[in-house]
């Protein structure tokens, strides 16, 4: 706080990465490895997704595949679709989401709060069919005039932003002291890129947190309740649909954490260390702490937490959706005592 200037910026979107890097200090055991948690949700769309969504547009427009009047399209109502939507509206894009039907209302809220077009479509069909999330924005991107489709899961430029940004800032955070990198893989563009760069310049040694029965750790696919990170199998049509981007030979290890571990690690980041996060920083969180108490006092673990709780308060935060699922125990505790006189 002692600083009273601040980085000044021509646009928003200077302000996408350089973001801070926080030591963790009440869940960390006393005496043990240090863990540090790189902020990503304080990019200004408000997740690590702002990096490559504005990496995928700034490649696009220098290659002419995105022309000045083009148009953005993108199969997602997640972050990276929250990202590609505030680039847009930074840089004068029309833009259009293909999203799933049970998106909630908060997700359509914030991408038309950036003057995107949703378009809604049945989440449950097979990817044959033409109705499907990626089907249908491809089509789109197709048949509008200038139309341009991001592909997150297919684009270098995303895994490519991490090798050239996120890897160089810890590096740098930490002047060359990490040893050991955490993240979650949802299209992998962040443990690729990120890992890719710590692995190159300092040898370090990337691993993985992934939901428990994810695949990417070798799970069998069935659902889970963290979102954005992991890797499942259709429920209905049992799509397994592997991304290009994910460099699958870059984790040396990857730890698998239940449900429960990451949505207890994720109570106690905001209760005892002040930092409102998302549900799989809960997972790379809930890794970094396995990590650290295998690991001498001399390693230096980073994990990426790439997004904020603000966006999950109705789940990850509240008791009763907690219970009703059995993730509530002492060790998370009620919230909220109703005091009835
Ligand atoms: N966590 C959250 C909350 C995300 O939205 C994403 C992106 N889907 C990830 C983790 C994984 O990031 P990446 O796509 O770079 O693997």
């Amino acid at each position: 706080m002692g600083d009273v200037s601040g980085p000044v910026f021509d646009s928003v979107l200077d302000g996408v990465g350089a973001t801070p890097l926080v030591r963790l200090r009440r869940i960390v055991p006393d005496g043990g490895a240090e863990v540090w948690v790189k902020t990503e949700w304080t990019n200004p769309g408000g997740s690590v997704k702002d990096r490559a969504a504005l990496a995928m547009v700034l490649e696009a427009e220098q290659s002419g595949a995105l022309r000045p009047d083009g148009v953005i399209v993108e199969g997602t109502s997640g972050n990276t679709g929250i990202g590609l939507a505030m680039v847009a509206a930074a840089r004068g894009y029309r833009s259009i989401f293909v999203i799933p039907d049970r998106t909630t209302t908060e997700k359509v809220s914030l991408l038309r709060a950036y003057g995107a077009e949703v378009i809604k479509t049945p989440g449950l069909v097979p990817l044959e069919d033409p109705r499907h999330v990626k089907k249908l924005a491809a089509t789109i991107a197709r048949d509008t005039p200038g139309g341009w489709l991001a592909d997150q899961y297919g684009n270098a430029a995303n895994p490519d932003v991490h090798e050239r940004t996120t890897g160089p800032e810890i590096w740098g955070q930490t002047a060359g002291r990490v040893t050991h990198l955490v993240a979650g893989i949802g299209t992998g563009g962040t443990i690729t890129g990120t890992g890719r760069y710590l692995k190159r310049v300092g040898g370090v040694t990337v691993i993985g947190a992934d939901p428990e029965t994810s695949r990417y750790g070798g799970g069998d696919g069935s659902p889970y309740y963290v979102e954005a990170v992991g890797h499942y199998l259709h429920p209905l049509t049992g799509e397994d649909d592997w991304p290009a981007v994910y460099d699958t030979s870059l984790p040396d290890r990857i730890e698998r954490i239940a449900d429960g571990e990451s949505l207890r690690t994720v109570r106690r980041l905001a209760r005892e260390e002040g930092l409102l996060v998302g549900g799989s920083a809960g997972t790379a969180v809930a890794a970094a702490l396995r990590l650290a108490a295998s690991t001498g006092p001399d390693a230096v673990i980073v994990a990426v937490l790439p997004d904020s709780g603000r966006i999950y308060l109705s789940k990850y935060f509240d008791d009763g959706w907690l219970t009703t699922l059995g993730f509530l125990d002492a060790g998370t505790g009620p919230l909220v005592r109703d005091v009835l006189g």
